[in-house]
């Protein structure tokens, strides 16, 4: 096989790209051999290299523990559940948390992915009484079950826990809400 057919078949495995577009993404990447198919391929080579899992909360960095977890003005005592990467960076993308995260994942029996495998024991460990466990889980059936369920786990731990609010979007009108998102709001309501 060649190594444009190479190419190809790797692209082709990048989310939201099929064999079509993998096609195209290739062409284009080597027809700006040096504007971007040199510096792409020295980047993905550096990340290889460098990039890691933080041992204390999985966070990606070429750093060990992460820039959060060593963050001295970041706060310690509480902490937010995500399920992925992408969940953590759109907190931070916002600048409303200053505090630390761990990532989860969710539980599924459908994929077979039971407490074990997300290394909630590690979580457990991790918390010490008076400290804050932000749920920021996944409004779906599988972040609704892990949110339930690391809360029966930590609840004699001394840690107080929360999720985040579900509810009316901002700018958002009643009338074109679904069912379940305005009943959950109704019911998450709070004195002003
Ligand atoms: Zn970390």
């Amino acid at each position: 096989m060649s190594e444009l057919d190479t190419l190809i078949q790797l692209l082709a495995k990048l989310p939201g790209l099929g064999p079509r577009s993998a096609r195209r993404a290739a062409l284009h990447l080597i027809r700006r051999r040096e504007s971007l198919l040199e510096p792409l391929a020295t980047a993905l080579a550096k990340a290889a290299e460098a990039v890691r899992p933080c041992l204390i909360c999985s966070n990606l960095d070429t750093i060990q523990p992460c820039g959060i977890c060593r963050d001295p003005q970041r706060d310690g005592t509480a902490i937010c559940v995500v399920e992925d990467l992408a969940d953590l960076w759109a907190l931070e993308r916002t600048g409303a948390f200053r505090g630390r995260y761990v990532l989860g994942g969710t539980l599924s029996a459908l994929d077979g992915i039971g407490p074990d495998d997300l290394n909630i024991q590690r979580l457990v460990d991790r918390l010490k009484p008076g400290q804050e466990l932000i749920l920021a889980l996944n409004a779906t059936v599988e972040g609704q079950t892990t949110a339930h369920y690391i809360a029966d786990r930590v609840a004699s731990s001394g840690v107080k826990v929360s999720r985040l609010a579900q509810g009316v979007p901002i700018g958002g009108e009643l009338d074109y809400l679904d069912d379940g998102t305005l009943t959950a709001a109704l019911r998450a309501r709070r004195s002003l």
